[in-house]
């Protein structure tokens, strides 16, 4: 059986980077479930597909003609990785994911990413729905002041306008929305382990997760 290492929790916790870490670390695939989510709100956006229109979303999730390569994501041919981090397309991925038709769009190719050695994987709903036998189960957090912080820093650094305490609510309204929501809420699973990052440095998080992984 190919393992597993399902990181899930809330936007901005720093889950991302964390689990793109451990997959280098132990030389695994990773997969960024939020980007598909993100990749679908964006072709939308592109073609003019109303944010609530279920049937054609699932159409458009189903059919991304999407590339991840070096840590860069393309669609359509074209490098989007700096515009899916915006918060107005996260805040766009938010609402395509309470669809369930999207979500179910989405599932096969997440675990097409399964691939030996073994996967490290980020989302929502990793460890819950689309990889329930993952071998290790994370929920990974911090507090929201610090996680508006992170993204902050994050949008900064590739070169975007943002604003501390409007990301702050953003990112708020945005967990309200996910964890409201009738299918995949974002939640710690009972089988999940608590994460608290708060106050670690990103290598002492990813000291954690590979503690766990190979405990
Ligand atoms: O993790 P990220 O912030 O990139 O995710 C963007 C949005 O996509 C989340 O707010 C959430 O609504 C959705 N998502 C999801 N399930 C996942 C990953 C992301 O519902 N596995």
């Amino acid at each position: 059986d190919i393992p597993v290492i399902a990181i899930d929790g809330p936007s901005a916790s720093g889950k991302g980077t964390v689990a793109a870490l451990v997959a280098r670390a132990l030389g695994f695939h990773y997969l960024d479930s939020g980007a598909l989510y993100r990749l679908t709100a964006l072709a939308a956006q592109r073609r003019g597909v109303a944010l609530d229109d279920e049937a054609a979303l699932a159409q458009l999730a189903r059919n991304l003609d999407v590339r991840f390569e070096g840590g860069e994501i393309w669609l359509d041919g074209e490098r989007v990785s700096d515009e899916l981090r915006t918060e107005r397309i996260g805040n766009g991925a938010s609402k395509v994911a309470a669809l369930p038709a999207v979500r179910t769009a989405l599932l096969e190719r997440q675990r097409a990413f399964r691939q030996a050695p073994g996967l490290v994987t980020d989302g929502r709903d990793m460890g819950s729905v689309v990889f329930p036998d993952a071998a290790t189960k994370i929920f990974l957090t911090a507090s929201a002041e610090e996680r508006a912080q992170r993204r902050y820093k994050q949008l900064m650094e590739k070169g975007f306008d943002a604003n501390l305490s409007n990301l702050l609510e953003e990112l708020s309204e945005r967990d309200a929305r996910d964890a409201a929501r009738s299918v995949a809420p974002l939640k710690q699973g009972a089988d999940a382990i608590l994460l608290e990052t708060t106050h670690l440095s990103i290598d002492q998080a990813v000291a954690t997760v590979l503690a766990c992984y190979q405990a």
